[in-house]
């Protein structure tokens, strides 16, 4: 288990007893950002490290916005912690994973598929390096690897500077600067990937004279994201030279109209530097629900989605599909809850009866307690 030992970070240690739940929160985050900034040192002369450094930096982030939560949920076993332990730094801490499942089901976070994709494979890549020596990692890299290990850095970043700097930028307000900084020294990794870049021009021209959509990708900064409608507000595409796959929305501005590409219903605005207005679940609801008259008896054909367990509906019929506009899932089918009666995607009602679902458990709990 990996243990987190430098809290008080290698420069300046503190007295094991002074360190409040704000100043652990500064550690960790300064130890993450020292662990991104170690890993942008290596990447070129020591990928091995620049691997490692860069997932514990990752980690130490996520772990960082679980902190605020309650300390407790950054240990690996939150029931068994004693702070006294926690602020001498010697406890297990939650692995990535558990980490990301905390922050999804107790602070509410919504993480796409590519989002978790492209965390675990940070991770793995993390773990073979780690336990296993390969020459590859060690001599001077070639530019094969290096290629490699830019795009998945370039993807990871992408996703969790998205993060610090959106959702969660008023918990990260004090180092946005250092944030801004990392986010430049990481754009320099483009420059390994520039020769595929190169390499793919003729392909790319050729599409595009095809008639594909081509645009930028927000991972690498290349032209070379093809993207493609697959279904009303729905767009998903891969970058050709990262290799980023992403979804996203594609909604016009309820106020300027014009079209915007959101990555994020939870944190979106208009594409437009002269209108930025915010743009929110309602307005892609407004469009792309389908027309219904409560007053002629029809019900809402909107559902919840058990996935990212949003607390409003926001799974729409489409194409013969259901899909949630917050974590872009599709399903083949909706079920009901047979405790509350709610419409619920990606539910499997059969013992909803006793259990409840996840809008309804808590009072389902409660009335058989009291029986
Ligand atoms: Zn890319
Ligand atoms: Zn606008
Ligand atoms: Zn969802
Ligand atoms: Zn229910």
């Amino acid at each position: 288990m990996a243990k987190l030992k430098a809290l008080g970070g290698n420069k300046k240690p503190r007295g094991k007893h002074s360190l409040e739940h704000k100043s652990l929160f500064d550690s960790l985050v300064s130890n993450a950002i020292n662990f991104l900034t170690f890993s942008i040192r290596d990447f070129k002369t020591r990928p091995k490290y620049s691997i490692i450094h860069f997932c514990s930096g990752l980690e130490i982030f996520l772990k960082a916005r679980l902190l605020q939560e309650h300390w407790s949920l950054i240990l690996k076993k939150p029931d068994e912690a004693s702070f006294t332990q926690f602020q001498k730094g010697t406890f297990n801490s939650a692995t990535m994973d558990e980490t990301i499942r905390r922050l999804q089901n107790v602070v509410g976070d919504i993480f796409t598929g590519e989002e978790l994709q492209c965390f675990q494979k940070v991770r793995d890549h993390r773990n073979k390096v780690v336990h296993f020596y390969h020459t590859a990692y060690t001599k001077k890299a070639s530019d094969k690897l290096l290629e490699e290990i830019a795009a998945e850095q370039c993807k990871a970043w992408f996703y969790l500077h998205g993060r610090i700097t959106g959702p969660w930028r008023q918990r990260f307000l004090q180092y946005q600067a250092r944030i801004g900084k990392l986010n430049n020294r990481l754009h320099g990794h483009r420059i390994f990937l520039k020769a595929k870049y190169t390499a793919l021009k003729s392909e790319i021209s050729k599409k595009l004279a095809a008639g594909v959509e081509v645009i930028n990708c927000s991972s690498c900064g290349f032209n070379s994201y093809e993207a493609a409608e697959i279904g009303g507000p729905f767009y998903e595409g891969q970058c050709l030279v990262c290799t980023a796959r992403r979804s996203f929305l594609r909604i016009s501005c309820p106020k300027c109209n014009e079209e915007s590409d959101i990555d994020d219903l939870t944190n979106a605005s208009c594409d437009n530097e002269d209108c930025e207005s915010v743009i929110t679940l309602d307005d892609v609801l407004k469009k792309y629900t389908p027309p219904y008259d409560p007053r002629d008896g029809d019900e809402s054909p909107l559902s919840y989605c058990a996935s990212c367990e949003h607390p409003e509906e926001s799974v729409i019929p489409l194409n013969d599909e259901y899909v949630c506009c917050m974590c872009r899932k599709w399903y083949e089918n909706v079920e009901e809850c047979n405790w509350c009666g709610m419409t619920i995607a990606g539910f499997d009602p059969q013992f909803s009866a006793l259990y409840g679902c996840f809008l309804c458990e808590e009072a389902a709990r409660e009335h058989f307690d009291r029986m």
